[in-house]
């Protein structure tokens, strides 16, 4: 398929600033201090994030210029300028100060999208202390992990969902303040609780950020615990960077773009593309604290006249499912340039995109652990469906064996990425060995499985936990659930190696069906053969499943764990990820 370049070529704009270095490919690397120099640096000579976003606009034209959207779930709406925001989160800083918070101490968020979860996001950030943003979904058990882990000292949070966790409060010694956001519900604050409006009532709104040290911690993310128990990445201030960095040229952020990333601050898409991708580069984000629904989606990005979209796999099957019709019915002209991360985008995602929106979704991958986006389907490339595209310059990737040796083009090994980007995970916390043990022969192993082909494209092929033996071959469950979905009839498929006496593995595959669809045991044989013909018999799985949806993280990802546990009646594991 071919795709014409949207917008003004990202990788050109690499051959012609002179600041970047030439990029011809995977191997370029531009300097990484060449990109820092775009940005202001503390002035006193470190690198906070949150001067970064907020502070260095004051000095520019962009201080009156909206930095955020904000839409909550009863269709209210506030609107912030980089000034307004600035002083939000000054008054946050100076309010924490006050609670005792010091450079380094862990502020957790549990908290909806609303404007305070980002003023408290960065204030946090200008006093120097650490953000831990956390999904509001969670039960008690996994908040309390996290909090523990991480010793954190303060957490905002709301009534409502403190109500939900507080039998926790006494299990976690290091936490000394709660501070309740009553927006939306009254709270009479206990001993150790504080109201929102307390802490910043009186509270100056000039505060002088701390000058940070790049390799100061700054966000701690706890991964999306889709192949196990979550790990708290920790990150630094230098982390920026690459932020800034992949907004200018993954997201292709310009001036006049309202962006909208879809992905909640509890993951870390939802920090580092939720807040400071587009606003390190200046740009109007939107925020909506509302769930999914195909329609209001659509609606906010007519109504909000959005241009660039950052979303995920899981959101854009909802969308499918939701059909076409439900796309054309709205105007989303304003949309010029679409994007997914978080799970492998099936090529007929990418295609669907182009159909119904008139836009193909770029793929790109990345992780908690590398802070920021490392290979992406760029707005100026060829989009090879299916893949995940090429390393950002700068960026070293490569596809390696057992000993980290790099293979050959075409041939699959463990996905791996030279240490030393600046938004490079720097432990995880408390389980410093774990860290230790994903380096290899001077490589990070990411722990997913791919390959690259001749022209420096790197296609997913799974997580190494998840990869399937079957007969001797080696199988992705992607390359099966994509063949899959495919059909007509399929809305989601989640594909696992079952354990067989024969071949080692067979290929199981749970299929859910799109509304409309009956399940029966022609389908089911229709499907087999629709795979077989796709995949050949040795891919194509043997056992198809009909299920009314698969177990997901409630950012959306396919736990195929919990489909093998489930299928052999083993224990599930950690679960907190889960979603209802
Ligand atoms: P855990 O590490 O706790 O099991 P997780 O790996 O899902 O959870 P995240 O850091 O949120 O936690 O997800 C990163 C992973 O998501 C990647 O390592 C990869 O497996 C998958 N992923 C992200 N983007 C893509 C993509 N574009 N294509 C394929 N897989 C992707
Ligand atoms: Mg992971």
């Amino acid at each position: 398929m071919e795709y014409k370049p949207i917008t003004k070529p990202a990788i050109e704009q690499f051959a012609v600033e002179p600041n970047l270095g030439e990029y011809d490919g995977a191997r370029q690397s531009i300097t990484w201090e060449q990109i820092r120099s775009e940005l202001d640096g503390h002035p006193g000579g470190g690198l906070n994030i949150a001067y970064e976003c907020l502070d260095r606009h004051l000095k520019t034209n962009r201080r009156d210029k909206v930095a955020m959207i904000w839409e909550g779930k009863d269709g209210e709406q506030e609107t912030y300028t980089f000034e307004q925001f600035t002083k939000e989160a000054n008054r946050v800083a100076n309010g924490l100060r006050a609670l005792g918070v010091e450079k380094g101490d862990r502020v957790f968020m549990f908290i909806d999208r609303v404007p305070e979860c980002y003023f408290t996001a960065f204030g946090t950030l200008k006093l120097g202390a650490v953000i831990g943003p956390l999904f509001c979904a969670f039960g008690p058990d996994a908040v309390k992990d996290r909090l523990e882990d991480s010793a954190a000292k303060v957490l905002v949070t709301s009534p409502a969902l403190w109500e939900k966790i507080k039998e926790i409060r006494g299990d976690l010694p290091a936490l000394k303040t709660v501070v309740l956001v009553t927006r939306r519900e009254e709270a009479k604050p206990a001993a150790g609780e504080v109201l929102w409006d307390d802490v910043i009532a009186g509270q100056s709104d000039e505060f002088e950020t701390v000058n940070t040290d790049p390799e100061d911690y700054s966000v701690m993310h706890y991964t999306s615990g889709t192949t196990g128990k979550p790990k708290g990445a920790a990150h630094v201030h230098n982390a920026i960077i690459g932020h800034y960095a992949t907004g200018k040229y993954v997201l292709d952020l310009h001036e006049e773009d309202i962006y909208w990333c879809t992905a909640d601050p509890g993951w870390v898409t939802g920090t580092s593309y939720g807040m400071f991708a587009p606003w390190s580069n200046g740009v109007t984000s939107l925020i909506h604290e509302g769930g999914f629904s195909a329609n209001a989606w659509y609606g906010l990005i007519a109504k909000y006249k959005v241009t660039v979209w950052y979303t995920a796999p899981t959101a854009i099957r909802m969308l499918m499912k939701a059909g076409e019709a439900a796309a054309k019915k709205h105007d989303l002209s304003s949309l010029r340039y679409t994007m997914s991360v978080g799970e492998p985008l099936n090529p007929e995602a990418v295609v669907w995109g182009e159909r119904a929106i008139g836009l193909p979704f770029h793929d790109n991958w990345w992780q908690t652990e590398t802070g920021a986006i490392m290979i992406a389907n760029y707005a100026s490339m060829e989009i090879r469906p299916g893949s995940m595209g090429r390393p950002f310059p700068g960026i070293e990737p490569a596809i390696v064996d057992d000993e980290g040796n790099e293979v050959a083009p075409g041939e699959e090994g463990d996905l791996a990425v030279r240490p030393g980007w600046p938004s490079m995970f720097r432990t995880y916390w408390n389980r410093e060995e774990l860290y230790d043990s994903c380096f290899r022969n001077g490589w990070y192993i990411t722990g997913d499985r791919a390959r690259m082909d001749e022209d420096g494209y790197f296609w997913f092929i799974g997580r190494a936990d998840d990869v399937i033996n079957t007969a001797g071959h080696l199988v992705g469950p992607f390359e099966v659930e994509s063949a899959l979905l495919e059909h007509e009839a399929v809305a989601e498929a989640g594909v696992i190696g079952k354990p067989d006496p024969v071949a080692m593995e067979v290929v199981k595959a749970f299929v859910a069906l799109k509304d409309g669809y009956e399940e029966s045991e022609e389908l089911r044989r229709e499907l087999r053969q629709f795979a077989i013909g796709k995949l050949g018999k040795a891919v194509a799985p043997r056992e198809i499943e009909f299920l009314p949806g698969m177990p997901k993280t409630r950012s959306g990802k396919i736990m195929r764990r919990l489909l093998k546990a489930r299928e052999l009646g083993l224990p599930e594991g950690d679960t907190s990820t889960l979603e209802d």
